[in-house]
């Protein structure tokens, strides 16, 4: 599953392009910067 990045995060381009390596990497076509998107799992609701 990959996620899909809006904005890049040094840049704030939004022309985003994926990349198949390394794998969850995306680039972007502005800056030409490659970074690589890891899924955090998302807390799990409990009764705090
Ligand atoms: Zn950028």
């Amino acid at each position: 599953m990959r996620l899909a990045l809006q904005y890049c995060p040094y840049c704030g381009e939004q022309d985003l392009r994926p990349r198949e390596e390394p794998d969850g990497a995306w680039e972007c076509a502005d800056c030409r910067s490659t970074f690589v998107v890891t899924p955090v799992p998302a807390p799990a609701r409990g009764s705090a």
